[in-house]
């Protein structure tokens, strides 16, 4: 068992500090995304997993969250995998659920199995709305926030979009659906993956300026594939300067070079966002260590 899992305001309520001969300055709180496998009958994909994350363990991650399938496909291998990660690991696992299309006895079922397995933290989505008829009980994210809060003993997260989210009709709004979800009860927000760390940064500053004060946590994509980049960027919106998708267009091809330049643009990015002060940084793993190993290395 691990000794203590916490939650996620002791998680960021900590103050740590890198200091040298020439600065001193907070160390950012680290924590990783993983996904469960998919077409992993035997379970070997979910044991290189466990592998990848006893190399990242290294690096004393605060977290380990673990995304969700679309309603629900995969709830019982994510089930494994947080135990998996609770247990082996000793790492303190975070599940994604998300709550469209499930009913409320559903929802009330996971929570309980979660709370049984010891688990202190959630990050409450909505997820993406299905074709079709589907269940309506829970259509925004905030209602999932206030009905975890209304019984369950659990810190919650949630998404936070500085590009806005897809369907929102403007930044304002979106801001204020956000803002919502904290009123809430959300105690920490993650953010999709961005690039330009001004979009951050103003994003940051109009939600600080709308009263919300929870720390905002950039989640951080190691570029390692030109057409994985494009496939995951295809559905959300994404800004990617100018001059690193020149360059990587330009060598698209070339694989080493590729990963060399995503990890010296995420380590660009992560320094200056230490920089700036962030309370932590959430690297998008995509179940592999190597990259964020290199990228922390830079940084830390
Ligand atoms: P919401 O907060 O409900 O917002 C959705 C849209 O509705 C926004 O445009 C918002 O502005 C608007 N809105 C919100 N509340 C209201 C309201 N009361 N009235 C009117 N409009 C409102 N997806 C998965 O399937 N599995 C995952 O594990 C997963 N993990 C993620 C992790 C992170 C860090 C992020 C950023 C996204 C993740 N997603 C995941 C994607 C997410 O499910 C989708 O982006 C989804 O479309 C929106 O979910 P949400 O929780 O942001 O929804």
């Amino acid at each position: 068992m691990v000794e203590q899992l916490k939650n996620l305001n002791d998680i960021y309520s900590k103050e740590d500090y890198i200091e040298n001969m020439f600065f001193t300055q907070r160390r950012p709180i680290i924590s990783y995304e993983v996904f469960p496998p998919k077409n992993d009958q035997n379970g070997d994909k979910l044991n290189n997993l466990i592998q990848e994350l006893t190399v990242l363990k290294k690096y004393n991650p605060s977290l380990v969250s673990v995304t969700y399938g679309a309603g629900g496909s995969n709830r019982e291998q994510s089930v494994d995998i947080i135990q998996r990660i609770k247990d082996e690991l000793k790492l303190n696992p975070m599940p994604h659920f998300t709550c469209v299309s499930c009913s409320e006895k559903d929802i009330k079922d996971y929570l309980t199995n979660i709370e049984r397995l010891g688990i202190k933290n959630i990050l409450a989505l909505r997820g993406d709305i299905p074709d079709g008829e589907f269940c309506r009980d829970f259509l925004h994210a905030s209602e999932l926030v206030e009905f975890i809060k209304d019984g369950h003993d659990l810190s919650v997260a949630v998404a936070g979009y500085p590009e806005t989210h897809n369907e929102s009709c403007s930044f304002e709004d979106d801001i204020k659906w956000l803002k919502y979800k904290v009123d809430k009860g959300a105690d920490v927000i993650y953010t999709q993956l961005f690039f330009d760390n001004n979009k951050y940064f103003s994003f940051v500053e109009v939600c600080a300026d709308e009263g919300i004060n929870v720390p905002i946590i950039p989640g951080i994509l190691p570029v390692t594939n030109y057409n994985q980049l494009l496939k995951m960027t295809s559905l959300c919106k994404v800004t990617i300067p100018k001059v690193f998708i020149d360059k990587l267009e330009k060598h698209k091809d070339d694989r080493d070079y590729t990963r060399k330049l995503g990890i010296d643009f995420a380590s660009y990015q992560c320094r200056q966002l230490i920089d700036a002060g962030v309370k932590g940084l959430h690297f998008y793993t995509l179940n592999k260590s190597d990259a964020v190993c290199e990228i922390l290395e830079n940084i830390l």
